[in-house]
């Protein structure tokens, strides 16, 4: 059996920035993922400037492509960009396509991966041990909504964390601008609907729904992007041969909510694992590399792990009532 400190389950952001900074501290950790990479995630790809400032990398040193965005929101029923052109108190921020960002964030961590999809996972004495293979004394579930260590070793959820449910594309289309748009409650979607541009001739659109609100609405996030692609189309954001297609695919997370535990003995949830996309936008890179990082901190002794020190929100308190498109 092959023994090392920490095993990070899940190399996607969390997991990266917490195997990162581990080694960054010349501790033993190794990384497990299901997939090799580079893999699919389904993300729109939208990260804010602070991501890049806790990694401690400038955007000139990303290798892959990155687009400066500019933000037009829509709030239905007024269908008017209310912050077309208008930078503050909105933040920066750059689209990334995650097959790349997360393979090279991995890479960037020098910690060493196995494509290994974990299963079962046991305490014997002061150790876990996963699949009867490999044994560590700390252990990191970063392994996203699904993740093995949250379920086997955390209790469930918290009862009012929001699910939100996504559909997603990314493909190929020739970059007409560089403006993100975002369509808050449209067609009665409880959540926004967006169209993220890319720097290298990709564009993501998808939508993002709670859903319990879409239950109670007797809708489902299927039927809404069927509208949402006409209504690309008709602002000229799309054309009708390349909306013919487009076939979505879906995954689901959970909101950031205070109840439920981060940390269980040398076991600790990060990112998506332990449910903390930002209330307001439903982002999650950003906390997922906060998580990792304070996980990391936590290890070597240099701080306590707790859901409190983990930031709720994306945005500054005079947009954090956006957190009510979710209902
Ligand atoms: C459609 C959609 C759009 C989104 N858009 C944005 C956005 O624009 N901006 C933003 O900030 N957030 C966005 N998010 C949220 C964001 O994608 C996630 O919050 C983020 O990826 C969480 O990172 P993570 O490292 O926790 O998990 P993940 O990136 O999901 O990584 C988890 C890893 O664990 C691995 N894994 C899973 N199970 C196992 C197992 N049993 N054994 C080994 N490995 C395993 C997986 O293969 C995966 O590589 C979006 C989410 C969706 C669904």
């Amino acid at each position: 059996m092959d023994y090392v400190e920490t095993v990070v389950v899940g190399g996607g952001p969390a997991g990266s920035s917490c195997a990162w900074q581990l080694k960054r501290q010349g501790r033993d950790v190794l990384v497990l993922d299901k997939q090799s990479f580079p893999r699919l995630k389904l993300c729109a790809g939208w990260v804010p400037a602070k991501v890049m400032e806790r990694l401690e990398f400038a955007p000139e040193d990303y290798p892959h492509s990155l687009l400066t965005l500019k933000t037009k929101l829509y709030f239905a029923p007024f269908p008017f960009p209310l912050l077309g052109g208008w930078a503050a108190p909105w933040r920066t921020d750059y689209s990334i396509r995650r097959v790349e960002f997360d393979q090279w964030l991995l890479a960037r961590s020098q910690a060493p991966v196995i494509t290994h999809k974990v299963s079962q996972i046991e305490r014997r004495g002061d150790r876990y041990v996963i699949d009867n293979q490999f044994a560590c004394t700390y252990l990191v579930g970063a392994g996203g909504t699904g993740c093995p260590v949250k379920r086997q070793l955390f209790p469930a959820p918290p009862a009012q964390a929001i699910q939100v449910a996504t559909l997603e594309k990314e493909f190929a289309y020739r970059q007409r601008d560089d403006v993100a748009h975002l369509f808050f409650r449209f067609h009665g979607l409880p959540g926004y609907a967006w169209y993220v541009p890319k720097g290298n001739g990709f564009v993501n659109i998808g939508l993002a729904g709670a859903s319990q609100a879409l239950k109670q609405a007797h809708t489902h996030i299927r039927s809404q992007w069927q509208w949402f692609l006409a209504d690309l189309v008709e602002r000229g954001l799309l054309d009708a041969k390349t909306r013919s297609t487009l076939t979505p695919q879906g995954h689901g997370y959970y909101l950031f909510d205070s109840g439920g535990e981060v940390q269980n003995e040398n076991a600790f949830v990060v990112g998506d694992a332990a449910g903390l996309a930002s209330k307001d936008l439903g982002e999650g890179i950003g906390p997922a590399i906060e998580s990792g990082l304070l996980a990391a901190n936590a290890i070597v002794g240099q701080a306590e792990y707790r859901k409190s020190a983990i930031a709720a929100f994306s945005l500054n308190p005079s947009l954090q009532w956006l957190q009510y498109v979710w209902s």
